[in-house]
């Protein structure tokens, strides 16, 4: 039985970070950085009485796949990477080349959270691509 635990290298906290980040700018997710979220005023008890409980939840799911469908090819493919890379971060491979397993330099790792593999790998696979 796999019991998963949440347990991210706290060095890999910044990197994590930066690939929500991206997300968040292809998906056009931008909550964090609005200011309209406050919840003062509140000490009058409001007259909130019985607010309807929305179905919109089940579709969520749903609308998210054909959001996908609708991005652009390559947000889709970095995307995808950006989710890929907070999979390792999870299972605690981040950081290494998925080519040669060396360690990614952090410069790089800066640069692209989403790699999965060194500049040699990264050359190495565009030299042959054609
Ligand atoms: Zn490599």
């Amino acid at each position: 039985m796999a019991t998963k635990r949440k347990r991210t290298n706290p060095k890999l906290e910044p990197y994590k970070k930066l690939l929500i980040k991206i997300k968040e700018q292809i998906t056009g997710d931008i909550r964090g950085l609005s200011d309209e979220n406050n919840g003062s005023g509140n000490d009058r008890g409001g007259d909130v009485s019985g607010h309807a409980l929305h179905m919109a939840d089940v579709a969520t799911d749903m609308y998210d796949r054909e959001f996908t469908l609708g991005l652009a090819a390559n947000d889709r493919e970095l995307l995808y990477q950006v989710n890929e890379a907070l999979n390792r971060i999870d299972e605690g491979n981040y950081g290494h080349c998925s080519l040669c397993k060396k360690p990614i330099p952090a410069t790089r790792l800066k640069a692209i959270p989403h790699t999965q593999t060194c500049l040699k790998c990264q050359e190495l696979m565009e030299s042959k691509r054609r």
